[in-house]
C-alpha cells in the first residue's frame, strides 16, 4: 500500500473518531493487511481493528480488544445512553453490502458486554482494484466501527472557548446541542447518512469547493423540544448536514434555533423537496 494511501487512511480515522490513530500495514503477501488502533491505548490497552484479506477479492475487519484492555472495556460498558446509541447507529450505517457479524447481537441492541466482544464485517465482492477495494473497506466499514468505539470509550470533543453562553434561559440546552454537533462521531454518521448537500438550501460545499470543501457542518433539528419536553435524542434522525451559512442564519435566533422552513422562506426557497429533490 502507497504511504499516500495510508496518509488518506489515517486522516479519515481520525476525522471520524476525533482521537489519534495508530497503523500498522504488513507488506508480505499480495493484498494488505492492517492494523489499527487508537494512538495513546496502543494495541494492547485499546480495541483493535484488523483487515485481512478473504477469498479472491474480498477483505474482512475484526474488531476486538486487545490483552490489557480490561480498564477501557469498563469505561465502555459505563458508556451513556446516547453514546451507546450513536455507536449503535454508526455500526447501522455500514452498507447492507458488507456483511456484519455481532456475535449473535442485534445493531439496534448491540453492547459491549466483555473483552471478547468482537465485531466481524465481511465483503466479498469489493471492487477490483486493489487500493480501491481497501480504501472501500476502511471507509464503510473500519472508520464506523472505530468512530463507534472511540463514542463509548467517550474521547474529549474538544470545545472551542468562543461564544460565552451566559446565564439566560436554555444555555444547558444550547450547550449540549451545541457539544452534539460538534462530535466529531456525530458529523461522521450524519454525512454517512445524508450526505454532504444543504439540507436548508442545496448547496454542496465539496462540489464548489474541491479540495477546501469539507467544511459542511451538523445541526440537531430538536432544540425546541428539547426545551418544552425532552425526548430520547436520535442521532439518526435528529442530524442535518447545513452549509456553514445557512447554519449561522439558523442559529441566529436563540435559544430556539429557525426552522429550515423558516430559513428558506428568507432565502426565497420553496421547500424541501424541491432543494433537495
Ligand atoms: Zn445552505
Ligand atoms: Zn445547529
Amino acid at each position: 500500500m502507497l504511504s499516500a494511501q495510508q496518509e488518506l487512511i489515517r486522516k479519515e480515522l481520525e476525522n471520524g473518531t476525533g482521537a489519534a490513530i495508530g497503523m500498522r500495514v504488513d507488506p508480505t503477501g499480495t493484498r494488505t493487511r492492517l492494523s489499527i488502533w487508537f494512538s495513546d491505548l496502543d494495541e494492547r490497552h485499546g480495541p483493535v481493528a484488523e483487515l485481512r484479506p478473504v477469498g479472491l477479492k474480498g477483505y474482512q475487519v475484526t474488531l476486538g480488544f486487545g490483552t490489557f484492555a480490561g480498564d477501557v472495556v469498563r469505561q465502555i460498558r459505563a458508556a451513556s445512553d446516547e453514546d451507546v446509541r450513536l455507536a449503535q447507529a454508526l455500526l447501522g450505517s455500514i452498507p447492507s453490502s458488507i456483511e456484519l457479524d455481532l456475535g449473535g447481537q442485534d445493531v439496534t441492541s448491540w453492547r459491549v458486554e466483555t473483552g471478547q466482544t468482537k465485531v466481524i464485517a465481511t465483503a466479498r465482492r469489493l471492487p477490483q482494484e486493489p487500493e480501491a477495494a481497501l480504501t472501500a473497506m476502511c471507509k464503510d466499514a473500519i472508520v464506523p466501527m472505530m468512530a463507534a468505539m472511540a463514542e463509548l470509550i467517550g474521547y474529549d470533543v474538544i470545545e472551542a472557548e468562543d461564544e460565552a453562553e451566559g446565564e439566560f434561559e436554555g444555555a444547558i440546552l444550547l450547550s449540549t446541542v451545541r457539544r452534539r454537533e460538534r462530535n466529531p462521531r456525530n458529523r461522521l454518521l450524519c454525512i454517512r447518512l445524508h450526505g454532504e448537500k444543504c439540507a436548508c438550501c442545496g448547496f454542496e460545499p465539496r462540489q464548489a469547493y474541491g479540495a477546501a470543501g469539507g467544511i459542511i457542518e451538523v445541526h440537531h433539528l430538536e432544540a425546541l423540544s428539547l426545551l418544552s419536553a425532552p425526548r430520547p435524542y436520535n442521532p439518526a434522525t435528529d442530524l442535518v448536514p447545513l452549509c456553514p451559512n445557512c447554519h449561522r442564519a439558523v442559529h441566529t435566533r436563540r435559544p430556539a434555533p429557525y426552522s429550515l422552513e423558516e430559513i428558506r422562506r428568507l432565502l426565497g426557497l420553496g421547500d424541501a423537496r424541491e432543494v433537495n429533490g
